[in-house]
């Protein structure tokens, strides 16, 4: 049975889609079976992981609407390593429709439910806002994995996903814990990053990933190939710490079982 995570943070630019599509790669990497749910009308994910959006005919948009099952709509990415649910402009529209239709929080966990079992991990990278499609996520995962830049707002911005994710445990899904703060981006030279990062560990303990990961323009440059950064110079810093967040992802994995 896949345990599934959502990477969350209702702030855009944060590296929600570089973390999700570098973790499937690492994952993959380490011999786990991985699916990323794009869940984001931008569709960087599915960009990301070498699939054109343009060119797309099932997406995640008719497995929420349940005229296309995940197994339909599923791709895999050519060098990730992973499947993908892909994404493009029409998921958009779903925010609305979705208002209409019985069950409108769960049609994501209902359809995941028939792909469990092909699948050690699934990824869902949410878009930026705490909208229908974040609910969504949030109502199909059993963790949520944040990713955050230390500056000196991003607290404050927790704050309010930390009440999502409140809600949502008490009402939606008993399941939904925070799984932990992942800190990107992260320049050790700026002082106020230190600050901000040691604040976090104060704040949530052991809810910190112990990775850090590094502003690496490598990672940048990746999507624009189409390939997750750990793909496009598996050498590099930022690859180097994705792959060591997959590994302490799966550590933990292992200790909660
Ligand atoms: P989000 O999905 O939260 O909007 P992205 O993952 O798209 O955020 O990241 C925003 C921008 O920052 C992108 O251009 C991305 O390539 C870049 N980026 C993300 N993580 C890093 C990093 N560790 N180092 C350098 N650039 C990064
Ligand atoms: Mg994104």
């Amino acid at each position: 049975m896949a345990k599934i995570f959502c990477i969350a943070n209702q702030k855009g630019g944060v590296g929600k889609t570089t973390t999700t599509v570098n973790l499937a790669a690492g994952l993959a990497q380490i011999g786990q079976r991985a699916l990323v749910v794009d869940l984001d009308p931008q569709g960087n994910a599915t960009m990301g992981s070498g699939i054109d959006k343009r060119t797309i005919e099932t997406s995640v948009y008719d497995v929420l609407l349940g005229t296309a099952a995940v197994a339909d709509a599923r791709r895999r990415s050519p060098q990730g390593g992973y499947d993908l649910l892909p994404a493009n402009r029409e998921l958009a529209g779903a925010e609305i429709e979705l208002v209409g239709l019985e069950h409108r929080n769960e049609r994501l966990r209902r359809a995941l439910a028939a792909v469990a079992d092909d699948y050690d991990v699934v990824l869902i990278d949410c878009p930026p806002s705490l909208s229908l499609l974040t609910l969504n996520g949030l109502v199909a995962a059993h963790g949520v994995i944040v990713p955050m830049q230390c500056e000196y707002f991003a607290l404050e911005g927790l704050s309010d996903l930390v009440n999502t994710i409140r809600q949502v445990h008490a009402n939606l899904n008993r399941d939904l814990q925070v799984i932990g703060l992942l800190r990107v981006m992260f320049d050790p030279r700026i002082t106020l990053q230190q600050q901000v990062s040691e604040q976090l560990k104060g704040h949530f303990g052991d809810k910190v990933f112990d990775t850090v990961i590094p502003r690496n323009v490598r990672l940048a440059e990746a999507p624009s190939y189409g390939q997750p950064g750990l793909v496009f110079d598996p050498a590099s810093k930022g690859a180097q710490a994705y792959l060591a967040f997959a590994q302490e992802m799966v550590r933990r994995l292992a200790a909660a079982r």
